[in-house]
């Protein structure tokens, strides 16, 4: 078996992986057990000074990784060397944090001392998408490298190249040979792996239908799971809000790469008087989106990553629209490529309300009220992030404990920052990434008591 890359914009065939065998891979995690026994001896510190090698690299390298990202999946060169970079920061932020996040914790008894240690659990394997190939990998492998955990990382089969490119990345930098490892298998081999007691938790990245079955086979092993699955994110504007900026930045928030993105604001949450308004200053912002070729500087959306995810896109529009919502701008697709779209008139009932939208189409709901508008907004499966516009703070605060997700802001999009938990509730998942919490949901959280 061979994973292909193809690239999008053209469809041509860049270049083809030969699988692991199962000897490769059973070597691949003896590796990796060895690389955790090295790890745990490194101690933090060592550890910590590998890290920032690796965001040196990426930092001087980032052009190199950014080309790689977009002949893979598509998105545009500025928007994957923006990754990578995001990526370099994230371990520079970690590299200095993780001291603290790991000391003990104290906790008084009545014993001489007591204290929970976080110590690391072995080898973990993630399970990751296309969407983001640097940021979803760097995010989970980051923290947990730093805390000594091994990684062995099976990533999308569209985007082996960049699973390859970062096992050589940490190798550069650094960290022993096996800390961090591509496993180019298919979806379908992952059993034996996930049974393997070298493994000590899966997290995934993707689809609900994916994170059914791999938490499932997670449970069958008692492996602990962290899932970051879908999102289908209201973004909600108030009538007071400030249009102008919440028109920009809805559009910002929906369209960049090329709408593929799980906190994407898919669900534009009106209120009625502000309905009209907002909706012309889209409709303007979305006409004049360049869609195209990912390496020319004035494209603002590449091509999608995959022609399925595109005539997927294009099902969903058109269910919409026979459902009665009106297509104001886009919606042409040729191949992977599909021009931004925006409909109006959207409601329960339509593709684009009532399922994840994964690709550069917004959809306008209109509320007749406020209430309204939070009972939209929690009225899916999805639970991930969701934005909220309005100029009264006060009243902002209050409708974001009404929200039904892992994450809200207010006046701004919903963005993952390493210093913010990240994670979603109801289908979009469980389990945090990133912040102190992202940190710590691979360890042995260690209670230690001295009589
Ligand atoms: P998938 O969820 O199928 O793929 C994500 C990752 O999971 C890939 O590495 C994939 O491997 C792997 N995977 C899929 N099924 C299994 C399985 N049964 N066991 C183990 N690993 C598995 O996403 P798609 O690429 O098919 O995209 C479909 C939809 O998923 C999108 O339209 C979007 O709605 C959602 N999605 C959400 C993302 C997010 O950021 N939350 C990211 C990507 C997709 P392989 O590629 O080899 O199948």
């Amino acid at each position: 078996m061979t994973f292909k890359s193809i690239y999008p914009f053209t469809q041509e065939t860049i270049a083809e992986y030969p699988a692991h065998t199962k000897d490769e891979i059973a070597s691949r995690l003896q590796h990796g057990w060895q690389a955790f026994s090295a790890l745990r001896q490194a101690g933090t510190e060592q550890r910590a000074a590998w890290m920032m090698q690796a965001a040196t690299l990426l930092r001087e390298q980032a052009a190199e990784h950014g080309t790689l990202i977009s002949r893979e999946m598509g998105k545009t060169l500025s928007e994957a060397k923006a990754e990578v970079l995001k990526c370099a920061s994230t371990a520079e932020y970690y590299a200095n944090n993780i001291g603290a996040m790991l000391q003990p914790r104290l906790i008084a008894t009545e014993g001489k001392k007591s204290y929970a240690a976080f110590e690391p659990k072995g080898i973990i394997l993630a399970i990751m998408p296309w969407n983001f190939p640097y940021w979803q990998v760097f995010r989970f492998a980051i923290p947990n490298l730093l805390a000594g955990n091994a990684v062995v990382l099976k990533h999308a089969s569209n985007v082996s190249g960049c699973g390859l490119a970062i096992e050589k990345l940490f190798l550069e930098a650094g960290f022993p040979e096996g800390a961090f490892q591509a496993l180019l298998v298919s979806s379908k081999n992952m059993e034996p792996i996930i049974a393997d007691p070298r493994i000590q938790g899966v997290t995934l990245t993707g689809s609900t239908p994916a994170g059914m079955s791999v938490a499932a086979l997670a449970g069958k092993y008692i492996k602990k799971t962290v899932l970051e699955l879908g999102g289908s994110d209201p973004f909600i504007v108030l009538k007071d809000a400030n249009l102008a900026e919440a028109a920009k930045i809805a559009v910002k928030a929906r369209m960049q790469n090329a709408g593929q993105s799980c906190i994407a604001a898919k669900r534009w949450i009106v209120e009625k008087p502000a309905a009209e308004d907002f909706i012309q200053q889209v409709q303007a912002i979305i006409t004049s989106l360049q869609q195209g070729d990912p390496f020319l500087p004035d494209t603002d959306t590449g091509p999608m990553a995959r022609a399925d995810l595109a005539d997927e896109i294009t099902r969903q529009m058109e269910q919409s629209i026979g459902k009665g919502a009106q297509l104001l701008a886009g919606g042409e697709q040729h191949g992977c490529n599909f021009t931004p779209a925006l409909l109006t008139g959207v409601q329960p009932g339509m593709p684009a309300f009532d399922e994840e939208t994964f690709g550069p189409l917004a959809a306008v709901i209109t509320a007749h009220d406020e209430a309204a508008a939070i009972r939209l907004a929690n009225q899916t499966p999805f639970g991930l992030g969701a934005a909220l516009w309005t100029k009264d703070l006060d009243k902002a605060a209050r409708l974001a404990t009404l929200i039904d997700s892992g994450n809200v802001f207010i006046n701004a999009m919903v963005r993952s920052d390493a210093r913010l938990p990240f994670g979603g509730v109801k289908q979009s998942g469980y389990g945090r990434e990133l912040s102190v919490e992202g940190a710590h949901e691979f360890l042995n959280i260690k209670t230690v008591y001295i009589a």
